[in-house]
């Protein structure tokens, strides 16, 4: 943990937000470790496997009530006074409001950044230098998307060329899915992989972790958990 002291420099603009909150990181590369959640509010797509649609689907839920702006000053504040050493920024889709999170990651230094992506948009020079990882989850078939809403070449060769981002996939069906995955990966020279299961339960992450450990071990590929699933944790 670090402290960090001293007033922030003055960071112009704002955010639509979801919410904010400390918890641990309970996906991907960096699971386990203690972060001020930041979720950006909006996404450009609709997911049928969504865990947070109360950031962009308005059929559900009311977009005033749902969501806020804030000033990025007040963020950088709020992420200083936690005294985490790493914040994720999340979503949604989070690098819709882009210039907002170059504002906050520069803002919160001294504090390593992880972005979450659906890896639709790539990152402008400055962003793609401050992030220390990007987690970059191109969707699959089983989204419910098209193809062309969910794969974008230049976004993801971008995010691919900052040298720091992983690619993680939301399994539904291992038997049908991985494939898929494999095919990506080599189109797009996509890596390091991991892979995590879908699910809001205990029993299925469990169950999906279980059916995917063999296969992913023979691909190379790596295993996520969903730690707050399993914890109950936010
Ligand atoms: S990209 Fe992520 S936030 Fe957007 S709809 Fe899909 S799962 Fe939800």
């Amino acid at each position: 943990m670090i402290a960090l002291t001293g007033a922030p420099e003055r960071v112009e603009g704002s955010a639509i937000l979801t919410e904010k909150f400390e918890s641990f990181q309970g996906e991907g590369p960096w699971t386990g470790q203690r972060c001020a959640f930041v979720r950006f509010s909006r996404c450009n797509l609709k997911c049928g496997f969504c865990d947070t649609p109360e950031s962009w689907d308005w059929s559900r839920y009311n977009p005033s009530e749902a969501s806020e702006k804030a000033p990025v000053s007040e963020l950088v504040s709020w992420v200083r006074e936690r005294a985490a050493d790493m914040m994720v920024i999340t979503g949604g889709e989070p690098m819709l409001q882009q210039p907002a999170v170059a504002a906050l990651a520069r803002g919160a230094e001294g504090v390593r950044v992880q972005v979450e992506t659906n890896g639709t948009v790539a990152p402008m020079r400055d962003l793609a230098s401050r992030v220390d990882l990007w987690v970059v989850s191109p969707k699959l078939a089983n989204s419910g998307m098209s193809y062309s809403a969910r794969v974008k070449p230049d976004a993801l060769a971008a995010l691919a060329a900052t040298g720091r981002a992983v690619f993680k996939f939301v399994v539904t069906d291992v038997s049908r899915d991985l494939d898929e995955i494999a095919q990506l990966v080599e189109e797009y020279e996509l890596g390091p992989v991991w892979v995590m299961p879908e699910g809001t339960t205990r029993e299925r992450v469990l169950d999906g972790m279980e059916a995917l450990y063999a296969p992913a071990t023979e691909r190379g590929w790596n295993v996520s958990t969903r730690l707050h699933i399993l914890t109950g944790a936010q």
